[in-house]
């Protein structure tokens, strides 16, 4: 495919939906599979909704994913907002001149009139409308008002808007790449604002004029956009301007089969950032919501993604955002990440829970490491880390009734004893030897298999099960080995 220009264009509202993160990534993965361009522009022609930082937090969690793009709004190093690319600028609130010279034409073509109708009167229309049982709809009053009226009235300071005027009885189709034909009759389309009282565009004037003006190619978005796609077919039509391809992707919904929201938990990219997801765990995972390879396949690097994604593969039904199936894939990163950097990753949440201050984390860098080493395959995530490795920090709760039992065992006894006397002896202890212990004590003793691991393992951390035996005696080494074994003796 040639000439492939893909957006991704949020609003700056506060912080990056994860179905938003997914959009992204779609537009970014077509764009890397056809060697095209992915630009990020931010559309804030909603001055209401504006929240400050919203902007840098959005870059920076899709810096947090590893999708870079090519062109448009990024954070410099100085860390201020910049603009890169042949096409800004790429924040529309600095593009307002250019949409009023794009309203003025259609004005002028006929295709948009000014309409001076006051809140009051649309209100009271809505209602009337409902209270009919019609969809409300502006009913085309300031149509009959000839341009130069309106120009007089505008002069005079009068308040008004612009709006698309919608032809009748007119067909607006469009092809989606994941939904097919579409064909909505103009009659059921409102005539749209398009320029509002404070001299911004809306939504739908902007987004035609920008795509067509930085040559987008393929519109990626979320399915809740289709609804307006036939006012922008139109206005493409209006401005006799070649329309790009639309795909509309499946909303990314909860198990109730809702979009998922904030009163639920994890919602946005930061927040699953928090609760210790790692970037390529969530971006593999969120991947499939809503798509699959040719075979399946389910853990997949950002590159094979780059290689095999396509629209046709992209399911029309809302995908369901599964936390268990993330927390599976999750885990498989987990497993894959060496020493240093699950060292890195897990140190905030780590002295968080006030396992260990800062200082201690790095001095005893080698044994953290070997801790975090050992429970690496049993966490999903790095919010699970520090509740994995507590038993090395904490000191002994009372026991459960199951462990108390255990350790009435009748070889127990001797079986201490026989730990205390080996762990008394080595000088130097190592995990070699950590890892020989155990088996040097069966032979000795003749006691062997649960009752061999299960009450030093209690002894030693107070549960039946955890991380290995050897692991754990290595990172307790010889004084809190003793210390715990007399406690129980
Ligand atoms: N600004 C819209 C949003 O916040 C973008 C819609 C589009 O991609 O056309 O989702």
């Amino acid at each position: 495919m040639e000439n492939v220009r893909v957006r991704f264009a949020p609003s700056p509202t506060g912080y990056l939906h994860i179905g938003g993160l997914r959009t992204a990534l779609y537009n970014y993965l077509f764009a890397k599979k056809h060697g095209g361009k992915f630009v990020l522009r931010i559309e804030d022609t909603d001055q209401t909704r504006f929240v400050d930082g919203a902007i840098e937090n959005l870059i920076r969690s899709l810096h947090w994913a590893g999708i870079d793009y090519d062109e448009g709004v990024v954070i410099d190093e100085n860390g201020k907002v910049s603009q890169k690319g042949d096409f800004g600028p790429y924040i529309q609130s600095q593009r307002l001149d250019l949409y009023r010279k794009y309203v003025d034409e259609l004005i002028e073509k006929g295709y948009a009139y000014y309409c001076f109708c006051g809140k009051e009167r649309l209100d009271d229309l809505r209602e009337m409308q409902k209270a009919q049982g019609k969809i409300p709809k502006y009913d085309g009053l300031c149509r009959g008002v000839s341009l130069e009226d309106a120009k007089k009235r505008i002069a005079a300071g009068e308040e008004h808007v612009v709006r698309l005027k919608m032809p009748k009885n007119k067909n607006l189709e469009f092809d989606d790449l994941v939904r097919g034909h579409i064909s909505i009759n103009s009659d059921d389309v409102d005539d749209q604002v398009l320029l509002k009282s404070d001299g911004y565009p809306t939504y739908h004037l902007a987004v035609v004029v920008d795509d067509h003006l930085m040559g987008i190619s393929h519109i990626v978005r979320g399915e809740e956009w289709i609804s307006s796609t036939p006012k922008h077919v139109y206005l493409y039509e209006a401005f006799g301007w070649e329309k790009p391809t639309f795909v509309h992707l499946p909303t990314v919904l909860n198990d109730q089969r809702k979009k998922l929201s904030k009163r639920e938990g994890d919602v946005s990219v930061e927040d699953f950032k928090k609760s210790g997801y790692l970037a390529p765990g969530l971006v593999n995972y969120l991947a499939l919501v809503g798509w699959s390879p040719e075979d399946n396949k389910e853990i997949l690097s950002l590159k094979e993604m780059e290689e095999m994604f396509d629209f046709d593969r992209v399911s029309n039904a809302g995908g369901i955002f599964d936390r268990n199936k993330l927390d599976w894939v999750n885990a498989h990163y987990m497993k894959e990440l060496s020493g240093q950097d699950l060292y890195e990753l897990a140190q905030p949440y780590i002295i968080e829970a006030g396992l260990v201050d800062e200082e201690t984390y790095k001095a005893k860098k080698d044994w953290m490491i070997f801790l975090l080493q050992t429970v690496q395959g049993s966490v999903s995530t790095l919010k699970e880390i520090p509740q994995a490795i507590s038993f090395a920090f904490e000191d002994l709760g009372d026991l459960g009734p199951e462990e108390k039992e255990i350790l009435q065992g009748q070889t127990v006894p001797q079986l201490l004893q026989a730990l205390e006397e080996k762990v008394s002896a080595i000088e130097d202890f190592n995990f070699d030897q950590a890892k020989g212990l155990m088996k040097s004590i069966q032979k000795e003793t003749g006691i062997k298999g649960k009752n061999l691991y299960m009450p030093t393992r209690i002894v030693l951390t107070g549960l039946q099960h955890g991380p290995e035996l050897a692991n754990i005696l290595y990172l307790f080494g010889k004084d809190k080995i003793l210390e715990r074994i007399r406690k129980f003796k």
